[in-house]
Parts: C-alpha cells; sequence; structure tokens
C-alpha cells in the first residue's frame, strides 16, 4: 500500500526488530532514513536490498516535497539510525506535510531508548518528560535545570558518554537529593543501569570513564511531607481569604 511507514528499528540488539517492522521493510518501495550506511547495514543484516533514500528535518523543501509526492504511489518507510524516528531524530516535518496532504500513514512502534530507560531505572513512571538531549553548555542546562525545576516528573534527558560526568555535577548543585539514573548501552553487551545521587553517580563515573549511549534520568522532587507543612499558616491564609470574600 502506498503512503509512510514509520518504522521503528533496534537501538543496539538487532533482534529487537519487531515482525511487523520486519515485514514493512521487506515489503515498502523506497526507505528515507538518517544515513544510508546506517541503515544500509541493518537492511544487509535482514537480507534486504532496497533504494534508499537520505532525508533529515534539514532537507530543503524541494527534497521533501520530492519524498512525499513519492508516497502517493508507493510505500515509503522512514527509519532513523536507530530506535524511533522522530525521537530526538529527524521526522516531524515530514509526518505534519504527510498529514496536511492527505496521505496515508502508520507507525510501526518498537524500541526507544528513552522508555527503555524509565521502565529499567526505578524511578517513579506515572508522570514522566522527555527533554530530549541535555543542552552542552552550561548556561543553557542551567536554563533547562531551572525550567524544569518545580516539575513532578521524572525527568529523561539523552547525554553523551564525555559529557556526561559534568552533567551530574551540575545536577549535584541543583538538586543534591533527588535520585538519578544512569542507563547505559542498553540492549548491548555492556548494558548497566545506576542508581544514585547525582554527586556518588558523579565519583563512579570520574573513577570509571563511561563509554557507549547514555540516558540521564532524574527523580521528581521529594512530595512535601505533612511534616513539613506550616499547619498554623495554612489556617491563617483561610481565614484571611473568608474575610476577604
Ligand atoms: N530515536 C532514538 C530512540 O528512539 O531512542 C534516539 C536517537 S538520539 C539521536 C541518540 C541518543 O539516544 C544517544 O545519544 C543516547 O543518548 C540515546 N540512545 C540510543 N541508543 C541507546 C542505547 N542503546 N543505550 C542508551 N542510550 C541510547
Amino acid at each position: 500500500e502506498p503512503g509512510l511507514y514509520i518504522v521503528a528499528t533496534p537501538i543496539g540488539n538487532l533482534g529487537d526488530i519487531t515482525q511487523r517492522a520486519a515485514d514493512a521493510l521487506a515489503r515498502c518501495d523506497v526507505i528515507a532514513c538518517e544515513d544510508t550506511r546506517v541503515t544500509g547495514r541493518l537492511l544487509h543484516h535482514m537480507g534486504l536490498h532496497k533504494r534508499m533514500i537520505r532525508y533529515d528535518d534539514h532537507a530543503d523543501d524541494v527534497s521533501r516535497d520530492r519524498l512525499l509526492g513519492l508516497m502517493a504511489t508507493q510505500a515509503v518507510a522512514l527509519v532513523s539510525d536507530a530506535g524511533t524516528p522522530l525521537v530526538s531524530d529527524p521526522g516531524y516535518r515530514l509526518v505534519r506535510a504527510a498529514h496536511q496532504q492527505g496521505i496515508a500513514l502508520t507507525a510501526l512502534p518498537g524500541p526507544s531508548a528513552a522508555i527503555m530507560a524509565l521502565t529499567l531505572s526505578g524511578l517513579p513512571t506515572d508522570r514522566f518528560l522527555f527533554a530530549g538531549f541535555m543542552p552542552v553548555k552550561d548556561k543553557a542546562r542551567s536554563d533547562i535545570m531551572t525550567e524544569l525545576a518545580g516539575l513532578r516528573a521524572t525527568l529523561i534527558f539523552y547525554e553523551t558518554a564525555p559529557r556526561l560526568v559534568s552533567s551530574l555535577l551540575a545536577l549535584a548543585g541543583a538538586w543534591p537529593a533527588r535520585d538519578v539514573a544512569v542507563a547505559r548501552e542498553l540492549t548491548k553487551k555492556f548494558e548497566e543501569c545506576r542508581v544514585g545521587t547525582a554527586q556518588a553517580l558523579a565519583e563512579h563515573y570520574t573513577a570509571h570513564p563511561p563509554r557507549g549511549e547514555i540516558v540521564l534520568l532524574v527523580g521528581p522532587p521529594a512530595a512535601p511531607s505533612t511534616a513539613d507543612l506550616d499547619i498554623d499558616a495554612m489556617l491563617r491564609e483561610q481565614l484571611l481569604d473568608k474575610k476577604a470574600s
């Protein structure tokens, strides 16, 4: 069937390709991908030969329109280098345009490092915010921490190995008491998930410099316990409210 197929691919372990993803890649006419070498390796592993077209969100409107034009008559699969397309990866503009142009589209769900890390971390899962890549610059990093400080949710960031320790030290300064988790090399041979304070994790990763791919998670701020509440002040406020009304 012609249209757009958003296909999730493994984040490290090729065994994680789903049956539906494998079928979609086998059946599609064209694969739009970030990097033809990376996707070429996956296809080779699957014994597939397909036409590949490089696509990212920086692509100009002309090449996006060409790809959208193909979807009228051909099945176009969108994949990224790893995991779920559009999650810190290209595709959002393409999908939005497909909606606007009435193109048939569906997604074939599968692995995503953010969700795997969340489920593995032991941090609360009832509310979470995926914040994309942790900013590189100190100022941008402290700005986002200020912005998210009061949010009662587990925060999920993508991070790189060389920057992990400096991000942990920044977290230790801002939120010394919160639980933090580092999920590394998920689904791969050296997979690990460590939980602790940011300070303890900074010390660990200073002593053992990390390699590979990393998701950094921060638990929500502790709910204020009833012992911390100032009951007298609350009663006074209620009385004042009554007087005012
Ligand atoms: N679309 C992908 C997904 O659904 O997970 C994410 C793409 S983003 C460009 C790449 C980042 O995801 C890495 O820098 C790392 O933070 C995280 N990541 C991807 N694979 C991972 C893995 N196997 N273990 C830990 N983190 C991973």
